[in-house]
């Protein structure tokens, strides 16, 4: 019987260590995933606001031909003034003179409130644009950091894996299914040992009647509280002793 619980407990042991490979792994994916979110979302502000800002030059550009044909059209019209025959081509002449001016006066106005907020989309995007830059050597930063984690976390893993797979074939069929429900439920520790009077699971106090039995190590005990499968601590001994630790 105590082969058996050294092996279970054998087997907790290299899956702690390969839970701390994943842990360790997990963390880097999220950051990297975060900041090309980060970098995406500052590029697509950065990519409207130049957008925007194209759109207000050409508006100008088109204002300012515009400008250019009415101020031609004025001169034509004053030269036009001066041979009028009547009234009522004077008056039409000098209809189209004050629109023109206030189209020029209109226009021009619209242009430099065109210019301020080029200017401002400038100033924003200049401001924007580091932000891309940093987080992006940051980026780089945490991918080659990603990518040595994963080659040494792999060549690591292969060996645990190896190690897990020669323990498991130990394992009793209903002991290892009773393991890996335990394990599944209770995300990551199975099986335990007791800890000053306590399941060090859970840390609810075990019985001393229990304690008494469990370190005859006759039979396989699950803790009241948690449910996980509780060892005595020669046990967690013999299963580091047997894995060379
Ligand atoms: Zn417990």
């Amino acid at each position: 019987m105590v082969n058996r619980l050294v092996t279970l407990f054998s087997l907790q042991i290299v899956d702690d260590e390969l839970d701390e490979l994943e842990e360790l792994r997990g963390d880097l994916p999220l950051r990297v995933n975060g900041l090309n979110a980060k970098i995406k979302e500052i590029q697509d502000q950065i990519d409207e606001k130049e957008n925007s800002r194209t759109e207000s030059l050409e508006k100008r550009k088109e204002n300012e031909e515009e400008i250019e044909r009415l101020t031609s059209n004025l001169k034509k019209f004053k030269a036009q003034l001066y041979k009028v025959r009547n009234n009522k081509e004077y008056d039409a002449l000098t209809k189209e003179i004050d629109h023109s001016e206030s189209e020029i006066e209109r226009l021009t106005s619209e242009n430099e409130e065109f210019e301020l907020k080029g200017e401002k989309l400038k100033n924003e995007i200049a401001e924007l644009t580091p932000g891309v830059d940093e987080n992006s050597i940051v980026l780089e930063e945490n991918q080659v950091e990603l990518k040595k984690i994963i080659k040494e976390n792999v060549i690591q893993e292969t060996i645990l894996r190896e190690k897990r797979e020669k323990i498991a074939e130990q394992v009793k069929k209903p002991d290892y299914n009773v393991y890996m429900k335990i394990r599944k439920a209770l995300k990551g520790k199975a099986i335990v040992t007791i800890n000053r009077s306590a399941c060090s699971g859970c840390h609810n106090i075990v019985p001393s009647q229990r304690q008494i039995e469990l370190r005859q190590n006759r039979r396989l005990f699950t803790c009241e509280s948690c449910g996980r499968i509780l060892v005595s601590a020669e046990v967690a001994i013999e299963a580091e002793k047997s894995l060379g630790k």
